[in-house]
């Protein structure tokens, strides 16, 4: 079994044993920033599907190489409004919208020969200023901006938490995420998807209601310094 299997089936057996037999359906996005396009055939034989990127410039290379497969290619970078074509144009999902500008931009560029481009509002769940996102109590108008975008499909809410070992810091913050999932449906914005959960917190995440998780090392190692913090 190569390393990467191991990983997998370590990390998928603490998806199940976070669920606690709720059932519910759990995307996991395999990380793959820094990574090779071999160690992304080798998650891809494993049975993975969708993958995430976080660097255009990085990315478009590698999917191009890995053209042959039939994987589901996930942006969850920081939107530069010089990107946005590209991030259209290229991928699946985009996770971190944060403001209608971009929005309206990715909608624009969004080919009609694909279906609608599938988008997740980041909300800045930390408090940390380097963490992006909108405030919680302004994610509601942005959904309306987003939901009304023809090229787009609104899908859910992304939230990063703050680094820490404690489990329950993690998880009071994934819960104000689905809070305001919660409070945007209260409103009449129904989402479907609540990504957030990284290799450290992954299941604080899946106990607030995550329904997508965004997993880099538990899966490939660890990725060289330079572009590990971002
Ligand atoms: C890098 C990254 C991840 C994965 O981080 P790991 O700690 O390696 O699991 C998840 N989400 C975002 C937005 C990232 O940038």
């Amino acid at each position: 079994m190569s390393p990467i299997d191991a990983n997998l089936q370590a990390v998928r057996r603490r998806i199940s044993e976070a669920l606690q037999g709720d059932s519910r359906a759990i995307t996991l996005v395999a990380v793959s920033k820094s990574q090779p396009p071999e160690a992304i055939r080798a998650a891809f034989a494993a049975g993975c599907r969708d993958f995430g990127e976080s660097y255009v410039q990085e990315a478009l290379p590698k999917m191009a190489a890995l053209a042959d497969l039939e994987a589901r290619w996930h942006y969850i970078g920081r939107l530069q409004g010089n990107k946005a074509r590209d991030v259209a144009e290229r991928f699946d999902w985009v996770h971190a919208v944060d403001r209608a500008r971009i929005a309206g931009a990715l909608s624009r560029a969004r080919p009609e020969s694909r279906a609608a481009l599938d988008v997740c509002i980041q909300v800045n769940i930390s408090g940390e200023a380097a963490k992006g996102g909108v405030a919680p109590e302004e994610a509601l108008d942005l959904a309306r901006a987003v939901a009304a975008l023809p090229r787009l499909r609104l899908r859910g809410l992304m939230g990063m938490a703050r680094f820490t070992d404690r489990p329950e810091e993690s998880r009071a913050q994934f819960a104000l995420l689905r809070r305001t999932k919660e409070r945007l449906a209260a409103a009449g914005v129904e989402l479907d998807t609540l990504s957030m959960g990284m290799s450290g917190d992954f299941p604080s995440a899946l106990a607030e209601g995550a329904t997508l998780v965004r997993i880099g090392t538990a899966i490939f190692g660890a990725r060289d310094g330079a572009r590990a913090a971002a």
